[in-house]
């Protein structure tokens, strides 16, 4: 258990000189007392920038490190809970400081599903939606399947502690998609956590896609059961996986509204194209 600990720290040490501008000089030292271990240089997308002479270590996050084999337990269709022990350490996020580390017996984190195959390969989590999984999912990003609600839509509803886990996790991109996965809704998780949390909401996703490409997609923020509030945003995004050529356009056919409005998607170099998401609709695909 010692040793566990002391690699533990180690890597706190070197995770805390990745993440900010502080030199091992600088950083206090640890209850470990191993700061005069050699420092990893800098990020290099990373200006090289004088570290602030006082940081005053506002902005501190938790992180767990467990030991081997923590249980898991499934809490919701995007997160479960990981507990064992483990070292939860206090760091600062600007500088990257270790303040504060401690084993303990029983530490406690919600995280997001780790999804292979429809199966979560931590808790076993299964959705119902028979889907193929083969894309694997971009550093930033994770994908989870819709729910079949047995009439032809999928749905996903997340939560305030869902978005909080995957934000924790560092997933910016949320990807959510129904059988066939070739139309998704991407959501800025970082914008949408805040968003629920302003609220007291939580955010649920229904979609369909249909055999042309076309997808259905209507996001809304709701904090009574079956009261919903549509939601206008900034932070969703539709994805469709298509050729480069020809350009894609995208024409919504909104469910509260008569007329199209038709929009020009973005290639990403990622293989999709890309068009905000605009209100609850029919997101048709012009070629
Ligand atoms: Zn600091
Ligand atoms: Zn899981």
């Amino acid at each position: 258990m010692m040793r566990k600990a002391i690699a533990a720290a180690v890597l706190l040490l070197l995770l805390a000189a990745l993440a900010g501008g502080c030199t091992a000089e600088e950083a206090p030292a640890t209850p470990t007392d191993l700061t005069e271990q050699e420092t990893v240089q800098e990020p290099e997308t990373e200006p090289v920038q004088e570290p602030a002479p006082e940081c005053p270590h506002e902005n501190v996050s938790t992180i767990i490190y467990f030991f081997d084999s923590p249980s898991y337990t499934s809490l919701s269709a995007a997160s479960h809970r990981v507990s064992g022990p483990g070292v939860v350490a206090e760091v600062c996020r600007d500088c990257g400081a270790v303040l504060k580390e401690e084993t303990v017996d029983d530490a406690e984190e919600i995280r997001p599903h780790s999804m292979k195959k429809g199966v979560c390969a931590l808790c076993g989590y299964r959705t119902q939606t028979e889907a193929k999984q083969d894309k694997r999912d971009a550093p930033g990003e994770r994908t989870l399947i819709a729910q079949p609600d047995g009439n032809g839509l999928f749905f996903l509803t997340l939560t305030e502690q869902d978005l909080v886990a995957l934000e924790n996790a560092k997933v910016k991109t949320l990807l959510v998609r129904g059988e066939h996965g070739k139309a998704v809704v991407a959501v800025n998780v970082k914008e949408i956590r805040q968003e629920v949390g302003r609220e007291a909401a939580s955010f649920s996703i229904e979609l369909s896609e249909r055999e042309d490409g076309s997808l259905f997609a209507g996001l809304s923020l709701s904090n009574t059961p079956g009261r919903k509030e549509e939601l206008d945003i900034d932070g969703v995004t539709l994805r469709f996986y298509a050729d480069r050529t020809p350009d894609l356009k995208i024409a919504l056919n909104p469910t509260d509204g008569d007329s199209l409005t038709e929009t020009d998607g973005t290639w990403d170099e990622n293989g999709y194209w890309t068009v905000p998401y605009m209100s609850e609709g029919n997101y048709l695909l012009i070629r």
